[in-house]
């Protein structure tokens, strides 16, 4: 199955996940989250929420979150980000939107939001943005949280959510939306220092923390992927003039 499927980790499982996040603060070189102990949580949300985020958001012609939600995000549901160090590319596995105007999508975000609070019991939808079929990029998630997509609480730890509308493993990524990703990505790899290397799909998350096993972005969105790194990479390479 290509469905998108996320999940959290059981309290009784606390401890693990704590202990993993030291362990994936160390394995992504230096990311360094709030529950890894070395920044508190309110130091985090200072550190993370301020002038460079909101540039960074209004700069990349973002929709706010605002526009489509009706509700506040679940607080005491949410982890604070901490220091973003990679991120991560998804779909959504759901129908292709590319003819959908602004209110269809926001009703989308919407049913997205609410399966991701009752499914997962998460404090808000799990991404931190969505790219549509039109190349409209939504924002999720504030950055401020921490997000719930990559698998379980290490898997996010550090990590930008990024999912992009529709079935990639039936469907081509239509010019306009894989150009907002493309563009997305640059922007938030600049604002946030992340390298080629630390840009993954879900499914090498998934591989990587030994989750199970999901075919997403889409066996087509991954080809855009690697292609992407690879060109990201080239340029990180090329000699500073
Ligand atoms: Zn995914």
């Amino acid at each position: 199955m290509s469905r998108d499927r996320h999940t959290i980790p059981t309290p009784t499982f606390r401890w693990i996940t704590a202990a993993a996040l030291c362990l994936a603060a160390i394995l992504a070189g230096g990311c360094r989250t709030a529950e890894s102990g070395h920044i508190s949580r309110m130091e985090s949300l200072v550190r993370t929420v301020g002038p460079a985020e909101e540039a960074f958001v209004l700069g990349a012609g973002i929709i706010s979150r605002e526009s489509w939600s009706w509700q506040a995000p679940i607080v005491e549901r949410l982890t604070p980000m901490g220091t973003i160090c990679r991120m991560t590319i998804h779909h959504t596995a759901g129908e292709m939107t590319p003819g959908e105007g602004v209110g269809e999508v926001k009703d989308r975000l919407r049913r997205i939001q609410s399966e991701h609070e009752e499914r997962m019991n998460a404090g808000d939808i799990g991404y931190h943005f969505i790219i549509d079929g039109a190349g409209r990029v939504w924002e999720g998630r504030s950055l401020s949280w921490q997000g719930a997509h990559a698998g379980n609480g290490a898997a996010n730890a550090g990590n930008i959510g990024i999912a992009v509308m529709g079935d990639f493993d039936i469907e081509d990524v239509p010019p306009a939306q894989a150009a907002a990703l493309r563009e997305l990505v640059e922007r938030a790899s600049a604002a946030y220092g992340i390298g080629a290397a630390e840009i993954y799909t879900h499914r090498e998350m998934k591989a990587m923390y030994s989750l199970e096993e999901t075919t997403c972005p889409g066996a087509r969105l991954q080809r855009i992927m690697d292609e992407m790194r690879r060109e990201l990479a080239a340029k990180e390479k090329r000699p500073a003039r």
